[in-house]
């Protein structure tokens, strides 16, 4: 299967949702002969989880003027001594999910004249090793995001626990949008994407649905 069909077949999966809902590549792990092919295929929306490896991925195209229109999400874990080089490159950051990066992405946004759209990751399933805020502790964290750290805060991500259904998790980062008066919510991925559209998604991230297998490296 090409990637371009690929990506078409998903759209039209995406397409029957009553929502708009956006696909994010997730191109982490994947050649750069693949990068190409979503390019080729018209696809603009990408999504890295490592600010590293994405700017090898993606720095030069990123300066290509055929791609004016490129939009790049980070939808992992941001360290601080990685956020200035995540404000330059993205587009979207995904995972904001704790105050000290929340305030060194404000910071920075600042110091490069730059304005970005960002989600703070709820960690649905209050796992210990996941990041994101949990649930109870969100309101109190979009207000300091909002005005402590002037952020466009637009929405929720999660990243449901791979040994429960996810779409209670979906449902749930559903209810605390809606509660929180936040309209995009970045949930579904390749393997539960189609249950993602029913409970509300406006952005999916799929890696190997789009891609095929990732490199193991
Ligand atoms: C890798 C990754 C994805 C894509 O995973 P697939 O199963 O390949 O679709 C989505 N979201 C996050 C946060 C990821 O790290």
């Amino acid at each position: 299967m090409s990637i371009a069909k690929n990506i078409s077949n998903i759209q039209a999966d995406l397409s029957q949702a009553d929502q708009t809902v956006e696909l994010v590549a997730v191109s982490k792990k994947q050649p750069m002969s693949r990068l190409y092919e979503a390019l080729d295929a018209g696809h603009r929306v990408f999504g890295e989880n490592r600010v590293q490896e994405a700017q090898t991925h993606w720095s030069d195209i990123r300066r290509d003027a055929k791609y004016p229109d490129l939009r790049l999400h980070l939808i992992g874990p941001l360290q601080s001594n990685k956020v200035k080089d995540a404000v330059a490159l993205f587009d979207v950051i995904e995972t904001i999910d704790r105050e000290k990066i929340a305030r060194k992405v404000s910071e920075e946004l600042q110091k490069q004249t730059k304005t970005l759209n960002c989600y703070i990751q709820v960690n649905t399933g209050a796992e210990n090793q996941k990041s994101g805020i949990l649930p109870q502790d969100l309101p109190d964290f979009l207000t300091f995001c909002q005005q402590d750290c002037d952020l466009n805060i637009i929405g929720l991500m999660c990243i449901p626990p791979i040994d429960e259904p996810p779409a209670v998790h979906f449902a749930l980062l559903h209810k605390l949008a809606n509660k929180n008066s936040l309209l995009k919510l970045s949930m579904g991925m390749s393997s539960d994407y189609k249950k993602a559209l029913p409970l509300g998604t406006t952005s999916v991230r799929l890696g190997t649905a789009v891609f095929g297998a990732r490199e193991a490296i």
